[in-house]
């Protein structure tokens, strides 16, 4: 029979357990809490407390839900989404994370005509959008990948900075970050990656290489659960990427002594607990054979 163990350093970072512990404390004494899109990048969490009454919506809600209260979730949300709760009277309950919002105002503070950034990130991502909605004057790019940063229409004069969004990987980021100062030795290289993610990355790599098979757990949608995957994997080639229990081929786990179950900063600890069990269950059965 296997040892099956789960990685001390995952599960919710502060900012998920912060958003997720204002939605129980408001659930608890309501029946009901609307959300701005998902709480956290995991299907499972998000089911769980939809059965405790969170009702996940989009901006295109917000008109008909004056007088509401609703949650916003740690990635934080553009100056627009505040507006329009002012002029729907809307009762905002703010779980942006610390970490987010300190980013938000570092860009509103340098949001000037004669300035570019470049921001590492991932288009269309809610945090993304978030930060792009604080700048009305920069001029602004976002990029995902170093080989982007030499396409850009980047102007010499203008004074040049380079921010990433906190879910970003450090050696993503000391390429990006390469590339530019190649372009513009001038730039000021802002390392906006949050700790919670970065920090994680040399414990994550060290458990990968100390079990024989990895199992990821991680919604589809979760960006720093791609991102500590890929660490993962590096480190040990039998590392697989799961959302549920039910996902797991019990082929990956043939002759593994040491199984190993890790996880991002949107994945519960229930979860990693409960594909622990299940494979502990499907050993227990094959020995009783
Ligand atoms: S990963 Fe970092 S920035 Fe993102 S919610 Fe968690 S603590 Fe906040």
């Amino acid at each position: 029979m296997p040892t099956v163990t789960i990685s001390s350093n995952s599960g919710f970072c502060f900012g998920v357990v912060y958003a997720v512990e204002m939605a129980e404390s408001y659930l608890a004494h309501h029946p009901y809490l609307y959300c701005l899109g998902d709480i956290v990048h995991n299907d499972e969490e998000v089911q769980r407390l939809k059965q405790k009454g969170l009702r996940i919506i989009s901006h295109s809600d917000l008109p008909n839900l004056a007088g509401e209260t609703v949650l916003i979730r740690a990635h934080g949300e553009p100056p627009e989404t505040y507006e329009l709760a002012l002029r729907y009277g809307i009762r905002l309950l703010d779980a942006s994370c610390p970490v987010v919002l300190k980013l938000q105002n570092r860009l509103r503070e340098i949001d000037r005509p004669d300035v570019q950034i470049v921001l590492l990130g991932k288009l269309g991502h809610p945090e993304i959008i978030g930060l792009v909605g604080q700048l009305e004057k920069a001029k602004l790019f976002v990029v995902s990948s170093p080989e982007e940063v030499d396409t850009l229409p980047l102007e010499p004069r203008k004074v040049t900075y380079l921010f990433s969004q906190t879910t970003k990987s450090p050696a993503l980021f000391a390429a990006v970050a390469e590339r530019l100062l190649q372009r513009c030795p001038d730039s000021i290289i802002a390392d906006t990656l949050c700790r919670q993610v970065s920090n994680r990355e040399p414990h994550l790599e060290a458990f990968a290489r100390s079990q024989d098979v990895v199992l990821f757990v991680a919604g589809k949608k979760s960006s720093n659960g791609k991102s500590l995957f890929s660490v993962c994997q590096a480190a040990n080639p039998r590392s697989y990427y799961i959302s549920s229990p039910e996902e797991i081929v019990w082929a990956w786990l043939e002759g593994a002594e040491k199984i190993g179950i890790a996880g991002a900063t949107s994945t519960p600890q229930w979860l990693m607990e409960k594909v622990k069990s299940h494979i502990e269950a499907h050993f227990a059965t094959m020995v009783a054979q």
